[in-house]
């Protein structure tokens, strides 16, 4: 029976740990995180300080227990250009995930306020795709500290099917190496252990997979985009939107996405005001960021271009006339710094993997947004979990 390592649990390796351990492949899934309560996943949160501060989640689940349930498709175009077409498998996940817009039941007040400002400046605002369930989700602002009700997918679920097909997990064991023989993997190394496997799939997040490869002699961790963003937001008296579904609506221009969204940094930044919570009203401002960033094996290097200035810039403007009309004293306009929630690029298709997502180690198969090729712009997992998907149909075929 053929066996595989999974290193990492979050939207790549969940994925593969479900399909694998469901075509009866003797399936490990390595974690260096814990298993811990959705409520408490926000305890898991690591931060990159750099000019951009990047995000990640380290803990079983990775960072999907903290994604506000966006769920679109990216680089499509790009992708099947490279070789790899994602049609199938996207059409497949868009029916298993239930993946549509939330009933109207779900769009808050301030959401409909900036909607309508939106469309009154010429924009044409949508309600963002999501993988929610409006049966299970009661709007609390919190999808990003974890998911209280389930209402949202995340990889535990598919890590759950997984288990039950008979994979095994094993938790807080960060992996550092990869082992190999003569060009093939053959398993890999913990910082006190060795584990054996036919196959390896790196899925430990665009800043752990590239550094485990560098440190198995493959060169990896340049071309680091984060889909950069700011918050730009101000008071509103009263809005209570930090209660509502975050980012439930859309407004689309080149190389930039606006959405609603609330920011603690922004209450911070209002103290003056004595404004609470319930009386702030933000915009996301996200840009597809060029991928000039850097992963070494002790930091992260990502810096704002000149272009990505502009864009930011461009999209905060936007932001302030959509958030003014729609309430917000313009006295009060204020921005989070930049970061970036989206990390990826760093083993990227063409570069160092092909488009079977293997990499010059026969058996050593890297599958998670480190393998993009360019910025999305915009929520990655839909497309992770398709390359995923896609890579796991090729180890059933060809192991
Ligand atoms: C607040 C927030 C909200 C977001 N919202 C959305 C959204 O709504 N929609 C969307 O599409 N995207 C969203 N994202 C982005 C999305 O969550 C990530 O892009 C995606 O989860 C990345 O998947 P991945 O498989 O590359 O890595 P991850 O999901 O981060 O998984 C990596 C896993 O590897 C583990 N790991 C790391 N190092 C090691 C090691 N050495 N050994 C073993 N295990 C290791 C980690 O603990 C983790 O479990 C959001 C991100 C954040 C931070």
């Amino acid at each position: 029976m053929l066996n595989a390592i999974i290193v990492g649990s979050g939207a790549g390796g969940g994925t593969l740990a479900r399909e694998l351990a469901r075509a009866s492949i003797d399936v490990t899934i390595i974690e260096k995180g814990p298993v811990i309560s959705p409520k408490k996943v926000s305890e898991c949160y690591q931060t990159y300080l750099s000019d951009v501060e990047v995000m990640e989640t380290t803990c079983f689940g990775g960072t999907t227990m903290v994604t506000l349930g966006n769920a679109v498709r990216t680089c499509q175009a790009t992708l099947k250009k490279m070789g790899v077409d994602l049609e199938e498998e996207f059409r497949e996940l868009e029916r298993d995930l239930n993946v549509d817009t939330l009933p109207d039941s779900h769009l808050g007040n301030a959401t409909k306020k900036l909607m309508d400002s939106a469309r009154s400046l010429g924009f044409e605002p949508q309600k963002m795709p999501k993988f929610i369930d409006p049966q299970q989700c009661k709007p609390c602002g919190e999808c990003a500290l974890g998911c209280k009700r389930n209402a949202k997918w995340t990889s535990r679920i598919y890590l759950e099917e997984a288990i039950k097909s008979g994979a095994r997990l094993i938790e807080e064991t960060p992996v550092t190496e990869i082992s190999t023989h003569n060009g093939q993997v053959t398993g890999v190394k913990s910082y006190d252990k060795e584990f054996k496997s036919d196959i390896v799939i790196l899925s430990a997040g665009a800043i752990s997979t590239p550094r485990i490869l560098k440190r198995t002699g493959i060169n990896a961790g340049d071309n680091l985009f984060v889909d950069t963003f700011v918050t730009v937001g101000g008071i509103c008296k009263g809005i209570n939107y930090n209660q509502e579904v975050p980012m439930n609506a859309l407004i689309k221009q080149d190389n930039i996405i606006l959405a609603p969204h609330y920011s603690g940094l922004l209450l911070d930044k209002l103290e003056k005001f004595k404004a609470t919570k319930k009386d702030i009203m933000g915009l996301m401002v996200k840009i597809k960021d060029d991928n000039t960033g850097k992963v070494t094996g002790n930091s992260v290097i990502k810096y704002n271009t000149l272009n990505d200035v502009e864009l930011l810039s461009k999209g905060s403007a936007i932001a302030g006339s959509i958030l003014t009309r729609a309430g917000v004293d313009a006295h009060t306009l204020v921005s989070t710094p930049p970061r970036g929630a989206h990390p990826g690029g760093t083993a990227a298709l063409g570069d160092v993997v092909d488009k079977n997502l293997e990499t010059d180690i026969a058996g050593l198969f890297v599958a998670d947004a480190s393998v993009f090729p360019e910025s999305p712009g915009a929520p990655p997992v839909l497309t992770i979990i398709a390359l995923a998907k896609r890579l796991a149909k090729h180890i059933i075929q060809f192991y």
